[in-house]
């Protein structure tokens, strides 16, 4: 599709950070610029829209820009995986590990209920295991996770490998 290219184009890449020797991944380049920010949605809205989905989560904090869209464009509702102690509610949660450390995803108790059909969506997959914790609270709620869907796929971390099965959609690899 000709749209990815002019999305790849409108990232930024910011070497060395948070840290030294990582390559970032700049989304917010996109959001600049509206052609590319809806190219970017109206791609996985086409891809999503007759898919029954019934719910869209949207990973804390750069899947909270990209999902609401998605939801709102395929009649679906949002729910929002949070870091720790940010949802007011009562929340299960799934633990997954950092490069140091480890860091957990939480989900409102209720928000998605068994049969729910969910699809996933965060701005990139690195090692996968971000989105694999996503995947183990939507399951453990009883819902299906159709698939993931992220813009940018760094390949050569095999995040997919990680993904319980689920198919991943993404526009843009970086190698
Ligand atoms: P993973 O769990 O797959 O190793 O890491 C993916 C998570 O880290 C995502 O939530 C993503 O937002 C964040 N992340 C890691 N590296 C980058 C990057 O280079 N750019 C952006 N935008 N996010 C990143």
């Amino acid at each position: 599709d000709p749209r990815i290219h002019g999305i790849k184009t409108k990232i930024r890449v910011v070497p060395d950070f948070p840290k030294k020797g990582i390559m970032f991944q700049d989304i917010t380049t996109v959001l600049l610029d509206p052609k590319a920010f809806k190219d970017t949605i109206d791609l996985f809205v086409e891809r999503y829209r007759d898919k029954n989905i019934s719910v869209v989560a949207g990973i804390e904090a750069r899947g909270f820009l990209f999902g609401p869209p998605i939801a709102l464009a395929i009649g679906a509702k949002f729910v929002p995986l949070r870091k720790p102690k940010k949802l007011p509610g009562e929340t299960i949660f799934e633990e997954y590990e950092l490069e140091y450390g480890n860091d957990r995803l939480e989900m409102h108790i209720g928000a998605v209920e068994a049969g729910d059909r969910a699809l996933v969506v965060d701005d990139l997959i690195a090692t996968g295991g971000t989105l694999c914790a996503a995947i183990n609270l939507l399951e453990r709620v009883g819902a299906e996770v159709v698939e993931c869907a992220c813009v940018i796929e760094l390949p050569e971390l095999k995040g997919r490998q990680r993904l319980k099965g689920k198919p991943l959609c993404m526009l843009v690899e970086y190698r």
